[in-house]
């Protein structure tokens, strides 16, 4: 099912929509109106390296398990 999550700019309400493509430039925050910015949840768990040791800059330090933190 295509929903987004979204962020408020304004209150940082978070919260999950379903719309369309088309629609997606259009949503606005539920609780303020405000506009909102789209979350990419899973392009940000890519980009934290979560398995690791891909050596620099995937790890912001302390995880103990990549190459940058031994
Ligand atoms: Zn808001």
């Amino acid at each position: 099912m295509p929903t987004y999550d979204f962020i408020c700019k304004k209150c940082s309400h978070k919260f999950s929509e379903f719309v369309s493509l088309r629609e997606k430039g259009n949503v606005k925050c539920p609780i303020c109106g405000g506009n909102v910015e789209q979350l990419f949840t899973d392009f940000m768990y890519v980009g934290k390296g979560g398995s690791g040791g891909s050596g620099s800059g995937g790890c912001s330090g302390g995880c103990g398990g990549c190459s940058g933190c031994r």
